[in-house]
């Protein structure tokens, strides 16, 4: 841009891009805090990132065009492909797998800039802070990129196994100390090849034996932290840089992950602590030997259908099943019948209903579903003693009274939607199976629930055809 503009009129528009670049972040983050707006607001960060992308060539030192131009295009079709195959109840491990290439491109940027130091082309100018800063990004880039690729291996199912050892956090303490020194000496002594590359595999090391141990009902959890320590890591090397654009970015996905983090942990009544350490759902904590007492009772569609057709409140509250089935097309058609014969309808979710954050509103809202009959799990409690009919569709630990009930059961204390407060609840499963925890239902064995057995899609369609003759 130099050679047609002069330096400080050059200099002026980088920044005024970058500093629109940062607007478009920021609106698109807020945008996409609520379902009306938030397709809205994926696309305008998307343009935040054209902006910033695309000035970043007019920076006065780069180089290398033929390099960054074919990294962007290939990039750019594999996100696209894979974009448009993913199903949406992959989209966990995707996201994983995203991340994770984020944390290692982040710490690929501080290898290159504390690579430069030792050839003296970098950051030689008694830049003490800048190289720490680079440390700093290096370390949490590198363990964000390897937990990040077994968060994904296990959403996949390609890592079935939780590896747990006596005196594994005792190891990982003595593996981040060592980490800390070899960090020191980088940041502020002479180059040395073998602290670098030592740094490097201790870093790749702490990210995987920080996620080994943690079961799978946890990985969302990981992932949003994993997320969070990416977006310091970009942070951090946009400081290195003098980058406005991956400071802002990296500062808004820091701060954004770090809340979710927050949320989805207090949406399970537990401290990340317990997330990262406790060993849920994987054996060690005691759980899964909740004691039932009972039996699961099944019930026809048809039976249900006439119930529901003549109950003057339904709350229906998905889950992962619904996604699996691909049923919310279905259930609005059901909504729709059921409104229509003057039954109030609502729909109740959980924040972690499904495999991601937001998962149910987004099949709800591709559905057609109006938000304003969707409520949250804190507004939509203090309903269920007064509606007649739960009908629960796919979702099993979101509705486990043994949150409620059981003081030994692993999820003791996370907040449940109270469906088991209905006068009835229609359950629609498969079979016997469990949930993501891998416990047992107490919901499933309560006098007043009846089991609805079959693929989502294929009893609601029964369910429609049961109102359609009353
Ligand atoms: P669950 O995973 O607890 O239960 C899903 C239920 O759906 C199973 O019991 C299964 O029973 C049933 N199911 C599966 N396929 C079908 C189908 N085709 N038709 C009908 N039913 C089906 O789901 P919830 O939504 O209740 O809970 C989410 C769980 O996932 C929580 O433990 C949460 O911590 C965890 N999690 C949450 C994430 C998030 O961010 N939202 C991400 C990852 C995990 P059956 O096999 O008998 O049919």
């Amino acid at each position: 841009m130099g050679d047609f503009l002069s330096p400080g009129v050059a200099h002026w528009l980088i920044q005024a891009s970058y500093f629109i670049a940062a607007i478009l972040f920021i609106s698109g983050l807020k945008k996409m805090s609520h379902p009306r707006t938030a397709r809205g607001g994926v696309i305008w960060a998307g343009i935040g990132m054209v902006v910033a992308t695309v000035i970043t060539f007019a920076e006065p030192q780069m180089h290398n065009y033929l390099l960054m131009t074919t990294a962007i295009f290939v990039g750019g079709i594999l996100a696209w492909w894979s974009g448009k195959r993913v199903a949406m109840t992959d989209m966990p491990q995707m996201i994983a797998l995203y991340n994770g290439m984020g944390g290692g491109a982040a710490a690929a940027i501080a290898a290159v800039e504390l690579l430069r130091v030792f050839t003296g082309a970098g950051l030689t100018h008694e830049a003490f802070a800048a190289r720490e800063l680079a440390v700093l990004g290096a370390l949490i880039g590198t363990v964000a990129f390897s937990g990040s690729l077994i968060a994904f291996a296990k959403l996949q199912g390609w890592m079935r196994k939780v590896y747990r050892f006596p005196g594994q956090q005792a190891l990982n303490g003595l593996i981040f100390l060592a980490l800390l020194v070899l960090g020191f000496l980088l940041a502020r002594s002479e180059f040395s090849a073998g602290t670098f590359y030592a740094f490097f595999a201790l870093a790749l090391l702490v990210g995987v034996l920080m996620t080994i141990p943690i079961g799978g009902a946890d990985m969302p959890v990981v992932i949003s932290l994993y997320n969070a320590l990416t977006g310091l890591a970009v942070g951090f090397e946009g400081f290195v840089l003098q980058n406005p654009a991956m400071m802002i970015a990296g500062i808004v996905v820091g701060s954004a992950g770090t809340l979710l983090t927050q949320l989805m942990a207090h949406a399970m009544n537990r401290p990340l602590s317990n997330v990262l350490f406790s060993g849920f759902g994987t054996g060690d904590d005691g759980g899964g030997g909740v004691e039932v007492s009972g039996s699961m009772k099944a019930i026809d569609a048809a039976d249900a259908a006439i119930t529901m057709a003549y109950a003057e409140k339904v709350v229906i509250v998905p889950g992962y099943g619904m996604a699996v089935a691909q049923a919310q097309h279905k259930i609005w058609e059901l909504t729709q019948l059921l409104i229509e014969k003057g039954v109030k309808v609502t729909f109740a979710i959980h924040p972690v209903a499904g495999r991601m954050p937001g998962h149910m509103n987004v099949l709800l809202a591709e559905a057609g579903v109006p938000y304003d009959l969707i409520y949250d799990l804190e507004d939509i409690n203090s309903q269920f003693p007064t509606t007649d009919v739960a009908l629960v569709i796919g979702a099993n630990d979101v509705v486990n009274p043994a949150a409620r009930k059981d003081t030994s059961s692993p999820i003791y204390g996370m907040p449940i939607l109270d469906a088991d407060k209905a006068s009835n609840v229609f359950v629609i499963k498969r079979g016997q199976g469990t949930g993501f925890s891998g416990i047992e239902n107490l919901l499933f064995f309560e006098e007043n629930t009846r089991m609805c057995y079959g693929d989502a899609q294929d009893v609601a369609q029964k369910l429609i055809a049961g109102v359609k003759t009353i």
